[in-house]
């Protein structure tokens, strides 16, 4: 199991490639939510996601192992991240990216340097063309969660949040495969255990609450929330024994309440979050953290909206 000095080490490998983010506060915010409301602004991190730190660690380590080309299986947040590192360190990525993968994602993979292949539409389809692919040109395929160096770069936000704001109580974190919170959880859980962590899926992508529930790795059916960094379909092998070890709470959002939150972030903290950052704040807004007068930060994860769909 990932542990800290994982996390810590991750934390010096990436330091010169990524923005420490700011935290913000919003006082509005926090009389609705009944807690003192602060949020971590990975929106405003490079390429507009948290992804750049696990992507970073892991494309540094397959660099110094020989690598000369990396591959992911995402048309979204990872293949950009993936594609902006590979260009910094100076080597070729191919993103392997669904037939329909919409125009302007593939824009954003190509302005980082990024090569695009596109193959199928479910990942089933993509997953394995993007390992073969690396095989074939001496390569190693990134992937986006499952993966000790992934996890240990994304758990680079929960040693920051301590170093930047020490009066911490609540951290509330979205759930997709669980490489974010799994990072998160292994830096609080072993170096401030009383900080609780707080996680939030869309009511219509459960699998980590199932999961949880049943004890053991549950999938459920393709979904199509308007959280997109959230649609996995089951936790990781890696991801969920730490979640299951160490999770505090798990709450669930509707659709409804993430598209209302995405707004009022923007409206009232003129702050552009994607649907899958907003799920946090959909959470503390409907009073769903079961928390009261705390200090509550929640991880805006990303801010990469897809301006076709926006309105
Ligand atoms: C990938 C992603 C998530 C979920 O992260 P996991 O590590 O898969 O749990 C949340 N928000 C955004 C913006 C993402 O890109």
């Amino acid at each position: 199991m990932l542990i800290i000095h994982d996390v810590i080490q991750a934390r010096e490998e990436i330091a010169d490639f990524i923005h420490e983010t700011p935290i913000l506060h919003s006082a509005h915010l926090s009389e609705i939510c009944g807690n003192e409301m602060y949020f971590k602004a990975e929106h405003l991190q490079k390429t507009g996601s948290f992804k750049i730190r696990g992507a970073t660690h892991r494309v540094k380590r397959a660099v110094r192992e020989g690598a000369t080309f990396v591959t992911a299986a995402s048309s979204g947040n990872h293949g950009q991240a993936v594609a902006y590192i590979a260009n910094q360190l100076g080597i070729p990525a191919t993103i392997v990216v669904p037939v329909d993968a919409n125009e302007s994602k593939q824009n954003a993979i190509k302005a980082y340097g990024g090569n695009i292949e596109k193959c199928g539409t479910t990942s089933a389809e993509r997953l394995p063309r993007a390992k073969a692919l690396a095989k074939e040109k001496n390569g190693v395929f990134i992937p986006p969660y499952d993966d000790p160096f992934v996890m240990a770069g994304q758990g680079t936000i929960g040693l920051e949040i301590l170093g930047q704001f020490e009066e911490t109580d609540v951290i509330v974190v979205p759930i997709g495969g669980g490489g974010l919170i799994s990072g998160i959880l292994t830096a609080i859980k072993q170096k401030k255990p009383k900080v609780k962590v707080i996680g939030v899926e869309p009511d219509t992508a459960n699998d980590t609450y199932l999961s949880l529930k049943n004890g053991k790795i549950t999938a459920i059916p393709a979904t199509t929330t308007i959280a997109d960094g959230l649609r996995t379909s089951q936790p990781g092998n890696l991801t969920f024994p730490i979640v299951l070890k160490y999770l505090d709470d798990l709450v669930l959002v509707t659709e409804e309440e993430i598209k209302e939150a995405q707004y009022f972030v923007l409206e009232r903290m003129k702050q552009l979050i994607e649907p899958s950052s907003a799920v946090t704040v959909a959470a503390a807004m409907n009073r769903k953290l079961g928390v009261q007068g705390k200090n509550v930060v929640c991880v805006l994860s990303g801010g990469n909206v897809d301006f076709s769909n926006f309105r």
